[in-house]
């Protein structure tokens, strides 16, 4: 697992600051003693770094961390999206924008509303899917690849095991919004970093019985806002929101 970042708010040669929130959450939720270890977002670098002071305040705490090594830039968000198939087109952008993201793994799924025709002809289309993926991390400049599965059954990718936080986006879903679901994830996660899973819907939406088969799974259904969104944008603006919270 991939430890959470902090992201500096200043740093020099060799220390990096924490203050306001990340401080008072590092301080007080996660007890940082000097010693302990974190990684640390510096001028847009990632360190590897150790803690060296904390200072408790009500209005100025601070967290002071020694920078020991530079990180790799790990370029994939811990992200899943399972995507409903649905016009290969809108589809297909889904998926290069997906990438650019940051995307880990894309799962095409076959849902209720998927079009008959579709959902025969997706089992062609993931070797092109995947060409799809590559041209676009390269152009993204990520060093990896999303790995784009073979299409399958929504209800067998709605009950496989995971340990990751599974998110259902529905635009039946008004109270609960992705910030505060991803919010929760991270809290939940400590010092690691959370992985999520994100269910996007095809062009008719999730039936009610697909509803009713995340709930019972488990999945959270989150909101992306009042607006009524295609998929290939609801994609984006849920990678997005996740990037926002994350990085
Ligand atoms: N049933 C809708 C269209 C579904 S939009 C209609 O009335 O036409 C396709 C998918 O995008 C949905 O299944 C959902 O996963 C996602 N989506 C679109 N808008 C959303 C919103 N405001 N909040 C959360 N998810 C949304």
């Amino acid at each position: 697992m991939t430890r959470r970042r902090w992201i500096a708010e200043h740093w020099d040669e060799a220390t990096a600051t924490l203050t306001g929130a990340q401080a008072e959450h590092m301080a007080r939720v996660l007890r940082a003693q000097p010693g302990m270890e974190a990684d640390v977002v510096a001028g847009g670098h990632v360190f590897h770094a150790e803690v060296a002071a904390v200072r408790l305040n009500r209005d100025a705490s601070e967290v002071r961390l020694n920078l020991i090594t530079e990180l790799e830039a790990d370029p994939a968000l811990p992200v899943t999206l399972t995507i409903a198939v649905y016009k290969f087109d809108h589809m297909e952008w889904a998926i290069e924008k997906a990438t650019e993201l940051g995307v880990a793994e894309i799962v095409p799924v076959i849902a209720r509303r998927t079009d008959k025709h579709l959902a025969e002809a997706a089992q062609k289309r993931a070797e092109r899917w995947r060409r799809i993926a590559h041209e676009a991390a390269k152009q993204s400049r990520r060093s990896d690849v999303p790995l784009i599965h073979e299409p399958g059954a929504l209800a067998a990718r709605v009950k496989a095991a995971s340990s990751a936080t599974r998110i259902v986006l529905a635009e039946q879903e008004r109270a609960i919004t992705l910030r505060t679901v991803v919010e929760e994830a991270i809290e939940a996660a400590g010092t690691e970093m959370p992985v999520l899973e994100l269910a996007i819907g095809p062009e008719g939406g999730w039936a009610p019985n697909e509803a009713a088969l995340f709930d019972a799974n488990g999945w959270k259904a989150a909101s992306l806002g009042p607006r009524i969104l295609r998929a290939e944008t609801a994609a984006i603006a849920a990678l997005s929101v996740v990037a926002s919270c994350l990085e």
